[in-house]
């Protein structure tokens, strides 16, 4: 087991934490122990904050071509270190390997995206109450220190979703990667950012009550930028909210497949395979409920059994896995937890519910098919983030719609069909920040990203994504300084 012994990236170089205590990190398709790192402590974060700030009152002042062109930089860099990213990630997170690169690959685009759009951000003028004497103008400004607190199933691409606009818009950044995947997260930003002026990035890694909450409570941090489970941007939002910071939450979802009575079954089936199984069903954008039309609910349901069967579930890093092991324990128990509540209350395993045969080791769980769900049972109502696939019987498609609006979280519903006014009206009426017509998981860099509901209101990609790292000012600037007749007296 590596203990590296300076694990923090703070003001441009590796430096030992105030703390002897470390987090463990595991593999989670052996079980087996590969690395640690400090868990970091608010006197680490202090340290980590002075030097984002401190490089901030540089960084805002570059240029927006000079940012994009280091932005670039790194994206050539990310391309270029991908083979060493990509079996990082496998070791330490678990997906797949194309699922992967991939994730790499985004990540790089992500930066290239957002390095060509801050080059156009721009405010506005406005017409002014008196035009030939008075200018009005908007100005979009840089926050200063973003903390950005990350998980664990796309430690690098979520990552990449705030590091990039944020500093392209001009803010410094103190990151908080996933107490699952540090290591991946620190050689990144060590080998494809240091080109950065020293302070402009920084990582701080540990606990989430720890070096997290360090961060969320640090007056110098006016945003927090954080994906993860409801749970927890609920209480960053307490812990926020008495000093007034702004806040992206991007949190948990409980997606809804909807096949609608037109559509094809077999080809319906391989793309819900892929939209519930993609990350072993670790995707905050994983169908989590499947519904299907009652004439078509048993031929779905055999058509999916068969193809979870036919998944290649293994060690990514082997050949020819399609799958490979959930990121924790207590991940696998919360699917078994569902599964048996869904059992208990008269669904039916139609396969999987098990570890697959000869996986003993690591955190695998089996594709599983529930037939017989209803939204009684846990599977249906929160969020599984496991490769399971309940599948449920509707008669029209108002019930359809229905039951997609039933959850209190509201991220993203993909529909299976090709009636225009089906899809039209399907879109219209759920209650979600995405919505797929017949390709599932699919992301756009220029289309927002994000959820309603309890999934909270943040929106990442596009513009919106640069948007939310930039405040806004209004100038009212007259040029004369002469007295007003609207002035005293009256
Ligand atoms: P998590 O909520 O357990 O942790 C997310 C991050 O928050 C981690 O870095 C963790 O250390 C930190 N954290 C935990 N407690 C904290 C606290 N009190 N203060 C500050 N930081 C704290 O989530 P996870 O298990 O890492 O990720 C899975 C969850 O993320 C799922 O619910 C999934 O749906 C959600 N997710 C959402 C999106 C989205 O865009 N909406 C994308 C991916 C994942």
């Amino acid at each position: 087991m590596d203990h590296t012994p300076s694990g923090l990236w703070i003001d441009g170089r590796a430096v030992a934490a105030s703390t002897d205590q470390r987090v463990v990190v595991d593999n989670p398709a052996t079980g087996a122990p590969m690395g640690s790192v400090p868990a970091a402590g608010k006197a680490d974060v202090d340290r980590a904050v002075v030097a984002a700030r401190r490089a901030f009152d540089g960084w805002r002042w570059t240029s927006a071509n000079e940012r994009a062109e280091l932005l670039h930089e790194a994206a050539g860099r990310t391309i270029a270190a991908a083979p060493r990213l990509v079996d990082a990630l496998i070791r330490e997170q678990g997906k797949a390997r194309p699922e992967q690169e991939e994730e790499v690959e985004w990540a790089a685009t992500t930066l290239r995206y957002y390095a060509e759009l801050a080059r156009n951000n721009r405010g506005r003028v406005l017409p002014s109450g008196e035009p030939r004497t008075q200018l009005n103008l908007v100005l979009k400004e840089p926050y200063g220190v973003v903390g950005a607190i990350i998980p664990w199933n796309f430690p690098l691409l979520l990552l990449a979703w705030k590091l990039a606009p944020a500093l392209a818009a001009g803010n410094t950044l103190v990151i908080k990667p996933s107490e699952l995947t540090p290591l991946v997260t620190l050689q990144w930003i060590r080998s494809c950012f240091d080109h950065l002026p020293d302070g402009v990035v920084n990582v701080v890694t540990g606990t989430g009550a720890g070096a997290g909450e360090a961060l969320v409570r640090h007056p110098d941090v006016p945003v927090i930028a954080m994906t993860g489970s409801v749970a927890t941007g609920q209480r960053i939002a307490t812990v926020a909210a008495p000093m007034m910071k702004h806040l992206h939450l991007e949190l948990g979802g409980k997606d809804a497949f909807v096949i609608a009575p037109d559509a094809s079954i077999d080809d319906s089936v391989e793309a819900l395979a892929y939209a519930a199984l993609f990350n072993a069903g670790q995707v905050c954008t994983s169908a989590e409920r499947v519904y299907v039309p009652s004439a078509m609910h048993d031929a779905v349901v055999e058509a999916a059994a068969a193809r979870a069967d036919a998944i290649r579930v293994g060690d990514p890093a082997g050949e020819g896995i399609d799958m490979g092991p959930m990121a924790a324990q207590r991940f696998r128990d919360k699917v078994a937890a569902h599964i048996g509540d869904a059992k208990a209350r008269g669904a039916t395993v139609v396969t999987g519910g098990t570890v697959p045969k000869g996986l003993d080791d690591g955190y695998f769980y089996a594709p599983t098919v529930l037939s017989g769900v209803d939204h009684g049972m846990a599977v249906m109502t929160d969020e599984t983030f496991g490769p399971v696939i309940p599948i449920m019987a509707y008669d029209h498609i108002d019930e359809a719609i229905a039951y997609v609006n039933d959850s209190p979280m509201g991220l993203g519903a993909t529909l299976r069909s090709s009636d225009p006014a089906l899809i039209k009206r399907f879109f219209d009426e759920v209650t979600v920040g995405t919505v797929w017509i017949n390709d599932p998981l699919t992301d756009n860099y220029a289309g927002p990203f994000g959820g309603m509901k309890l999934t909270g209101g943040g929106r990442e990609l596009g513009e919106e994504g640069l948007e939310s790292f930039l405040q806004t000012k209004h100038v009212h600037w007259d040029l004369s300084p002469d007295v007003k007749d609207y002035w005293y007296p009256y």
